[in-house]
């Protein structure tokens, strides 16, 4: 059974701390399915449809990776792509305690599913989506925190 895990988020960009997860996270995986999940509650910056071609920039050259989006339970989203494994990044303790209890709700809605998390590197661990929107509505600079694809196609 090939190993596919599913790695939800808004991705609201995509930053340069959630490239390197998914990047890390290749050997382990089979497939990765990166996936904008839509909360009705939520207000975006950009776009599902941007933010989807963001990811088909990004991961165009890795053949491993796939992108989708969804609405509902992230565990059912596992199901309709076979994947048994959800993968989640971590940069804090506030992070940990967030993800504790959803990886523990998602267990008990589906305990074939088992949440993998990855540590975000040192140089990341203080980027965020949230950040990144800040910097961007306040006209300031953002290369920094954008792998350089996601950067180039802001800018144009
Ligand atoms: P959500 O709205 O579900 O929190 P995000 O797009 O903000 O979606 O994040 C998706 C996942 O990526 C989460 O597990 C989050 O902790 C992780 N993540 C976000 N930024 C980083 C980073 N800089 N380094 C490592 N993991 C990160």
């Amino acid at each position: 059974m090939s190993r596919i895990a599913v790695f939800p988020g808004s991705f609201d960009p995509i930053t340069i701390g959630h490239y390197d997860i998914v990047q890390r996270a290749l050997p382990l995986f089979d497939k990765i399915v990166v996936a904008i999940g839509q909360n009705s509650n939520k207000k975006y910056l950009f776009s599902l449809e941007k933010r989807l071609h963001f990811l088909d920039r990004l991961f165009e050259d890795e053949p491993k990776v796939e992108r989708n989006a969804y609405k509902g339970l992230t565990t059912d989203f596992c199901k309709t792509e076979n994947a048994n494994y959800l993968l989640r990044g971590i940069r804090s303790s506030a992070d940990f305690e967030y993800e504790k209890t959803i990886a523990q709700l998602n267990k008990d809605l589906n305990p074939a599913i088992e949440t993998v998390f990855l540590m975000s590197a040192p140089q990341y661990s203080h980027i965020s989506s949230s950040i990144v929107r800040e910097i961007l509505l306040n006209n300031g600079k953002v290369h920094q925190f954008l792998p350089a694809k996601i950067h180039e196609m802001m800018v144009v």
